[in-house]
């Protein structure tokens, strides 16, 4: 319980945000779809910034790949038909293996990347993927690669009031198909395990083969060695 809230800010722009979350005599956080924050037990927070009237619901398909706004919802993502082929089914498979409907209409994509819990679905199908976050601080941009992102704790690489804007997924190679497994006691329950996988043939032959694992771990992780 926030205990000590006061303010609940619904900013119009990237850029007010980003002042009422610089400032520095309150403590304002970011809240997405809450399904986190509202379990915060954290009596240092004065505020919370909700980014729902932010331009960050979008699912769009460029000539780089896609790009997801940070603040589309799970079941957005899950029931999108903007997303399609290995890279789209990836995603959309993996957005509808979290939790139930109504779990999956709070979620945002932004919210289980920069959380990321060890049963959070999303980040392993993106680590999967080789994409990529936009943020946005102090009125710059940035692109940081998951791999980069998960190297530690999100927390650790975004700075405070840093906002994830959205996700980048570059096109998969031609011949490339895709994966998602959800291991779990029971369809609505935390994963045990997940795996993502995404590899591609060249001349008949495994040219690029990514893997990615979460649940073991307490972050997301990419299988780097092969154990023969
Ligand atoms: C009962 C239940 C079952 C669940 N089951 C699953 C499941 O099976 N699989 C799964 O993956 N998840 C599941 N979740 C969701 C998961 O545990 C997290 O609660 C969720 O991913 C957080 O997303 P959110 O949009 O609600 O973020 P919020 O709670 O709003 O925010 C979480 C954190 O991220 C920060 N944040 C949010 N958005 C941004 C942004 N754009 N930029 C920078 N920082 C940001 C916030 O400041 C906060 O620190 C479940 C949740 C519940 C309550």
């Amino acid at each position: 319980m926030l205990k000590n809230l006061a303010n609940y800010y619904f900013p119009r722009s990237l850029d007010d945000a980003g002042s009422i979350l610089s400032e520095k005599q309150t403590k304002n956080v970011i809240i997405a779809g809450g399904t986190a924050v509202s379990l915060l037990r954290d009596q240092t927070i004065d505020g919370l910034v909700d980014l729902k009237y932010l331009p960050l619901v979008f699912i769009k398909e460029t000539v780089a790949g896609y790009s997801i706004g940070a603040m589309t919802t799970a079941q957005e993502v899950f029931q999108s038909s903007a997303l399609s082929g290995p890279v789209g089914d990836l995603i959309r498979k993996a957005a509808g293996n979290i939790g139930s409907t109504l779990i999956r209409n709070s979620v945002t994509v932004g919210g289980n990347l920069v959380s990321v819990f060890p049963w959070s679905d999303l980040p392993p199908a993106f680590l999967a993927l080789d994409a990529a976050v936009v943020s946005r601080h102090e009125k710059r941009n940035r692109t940081i690669p998951l791999m980069k992102l998960y190297s530690t704790h999100p927390r650790n690489i975004l700075k405070h009031g840093e906002i994830v804007t959205e996700i980048k997924i570059p096109k998969a190679s031609p011949n490339s198909a895709t994966a998602f497994t959800k291991f779990s006691k029971t369809k609505n329950d935390y994963a045990i395990v997940d795996v993502a996988v995404r590899i591609c043939l060249k001349n008949k032959k495994v040219f690029e083969a990514a893997i990615a694992l979460s649940a073991i771990s307490k972050l997301p992780m990419r299988a780097r060695q092969l154990i023969a």
